[in-house]
């Protein structure tokens, strides 16, 4: 019995349903119409590192101890990037190998640096310097067109066409992994790509139905090649129109809750590229390869650290700071006014309540405390408030000496290209196999977890958030 996930980073169905109907999309077809489908409910914040190991742990973000890509390192004023090691909770896989079975996991972010696993897991986004595949004796087996990460991103000097070309290669070379890996009990794939197109493709139909097509032919792949056995496609959150972003620490440092020492300004300096790129896992592709290549690398690696956003954390005031923001809605009370800390939580949602977008609607539905929408062992790591945007605005956490991403000036996007989408609460959802039934449901991103181990018999644990489907 063979169980293979195909998940692809912020899939929707909006877009995908009328070219279903129309017969584009065979692969995509299958699930709507002949298996259990439906959208997936996903976590709060609705973000690709909370939103994959939700899935893998059926647990929520106030067990896994993780909210955002990172955290707010109050005793050293930085704000920490999180990684595989930071999480608590057990891998479904995990549960799995203690009945002996074996698993590929292919690309899925939030996985480096990589834990053992009974199988071979090639992480996923984002990576560092270290090996990036268990067993490491595979990692010399990884072909060459498998990029660590994907290097083709939208910039303003370039075709999407173009870049669209490059995209297509890396999506093709994720399903040629999971073929290559087909011997494996379980086969999970993630494809990162499709959240990237998202993001600043949204707008552009043609590249959008191009993506679409690319990630069906791999799901159809894999629906032919498991024909016996079960496959369940889902996405760690949704994609939906963007229409401006907003800077939260700049609006807090309008109110007073945030307090600035000096704007640090960003310098494109080699060095400076060459740290991001290292960031990012591109820069030791880059070196091997043509040199003529490596410059159009390091000029993409340039768009993603232009001269529009300054660091918070160089230019913060951490003693006087009485709130700091991170990105989705995110924000944190500094320890240091823990006394005056409830006053400080309803000043804070009566601001972002009356904080209205440039036309006047108003940004935030909703606000909470974290500790009302998160449960478990883990719930002083969480947020303080958690604001739920318009969707159609996006809260970023780094400074630019604007509020509203629409006032910056479009020189000082350099070779970046202005979002157009951003992420929903609602994913895709769907399953076929033996005795599966067409059934439309909505499902929660913690239900699959349980349900994966039903299907192989393993017991679930009683911890687990969700419940099987099936
Ligand atoms: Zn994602």
């Amino acid at each position: 019995m063979k169980v293979v996930v195909i998940g692809i980073d912020g899939a929707t169905w909006d877009p995908v349903i009328p070219y279903i109907q129309k017969g584009l999309l065979p692969g995509y077809g299958k699930f709507w119409n002949e298996g259990l489908h439906g959208p997936l409910l996903t976590t709060i914040p609705y973000l690709t590192q909370p939103g994959w190991k939700a899935y893998s742990t059926g647990k929520n973000p106030g067990k896994l101890g993780v909210f955002y890509w990172s955290r707010i390192d109050w005793a050293n004023m930085k704000v920490a990037h999180i990684n595989s090691l930071g999480f608590h909770g057990t891998d479904y896989w995990d549960f799995l190998a203690e009945d002996g079975y074996t698993a590929a996991v292919i690309d899925m972010p939030s996985t480096y640096p990589p834990k053992k696993i009974n199988g071979v897991l090639i992480t996923g986004h984002p990576h560092g310097e270290g090996d990036w595949v268990y067993p490491k004796e595979f990692q010399d087996r990884i072909p060459p067109n498998y990029s660590k990460e994907g290097i083709h991103l939208f910039t303003k000097n370039e075709d999407p066409e173009v870049t669209m070309n490059g995209i297509e290669e890396e999506i093709r070379s994720r399903f040629d992994m999971a073929e290559t890996l087909w011997e494996h009990d379980l086969v999970h794939v993630s494809i990162l790509m499709n959240d990237h197109v998202s993001h600043f493709m949204w707008n552009n139909e043609q590249i959008m139905l191009r993506n679409l097509k690319a990630n069906d032919e791999g799901i159809q792949r894999m629906i032919r090649k498991n024909k016996d056995g079960y496959t369940i496609l889902m996405s760690d959150h949704g994609n939906g129109p963007l229409e401006d972003e907003f800077y939260a620490n700049e609006l807090l440092a309008k109110e007073g809750l945030l307090v600035l020492r000096e704007r640090k300004k960003s310098h494109l300096t080699k060095e400076r590229v060459v740290n991001a790129g290292t960031k990012l896992g591109l820069y030791k592709v880059a070196r091997s390869l043509p040199i003529s290549v490596q410059n159009r690398i390091l000029k993409r690696i340039q768009s993603m650290d232009s001269e529009m956003e300054i660091s918070l954390e160089e230019s913060i005031d951490w003693k006087r700071s009485k709130v700091i923001a991170l990105d989705e809605g995110l924000f944190y009370v500094n320890p240091l006014y823990n006394e005056e800390k409830e006053e400080l939580e309803n000043e804070l949602t009566k601001i972002l309540l009356n904080f209205k977008s440039k036309n006047g609607k108003n940004v935030f539905k909703n606000v909470f405390k974290g500790r009302e929408i998160y449960w478990g062992d883990h719930l002083d790591d969480a947020p303080d408030i958690v604001g739920i945007t318009n969707e159609i605005y996006h809260q970023r956490f780094s400074l630019s000496g604007y509020i509203w991403a629409s006032d910056i000036p479009e020189e000082k996007y350099a070779y970046r290209t202005r979002q157009v989408g951003q992420h929903r609460l609602k994913g895709i959802f769907g399953l076929i196999g033996p005795g599966v039934q067409p059934k439309m449901i909505s499902p929660s991103i913690y239900d699959l977890a349980p349900t994966i181990l039903k299907l192989y018999g393993t017991k679930i644990p009683e911890d687990i958030d969700g419940k099987p489907l099936i």
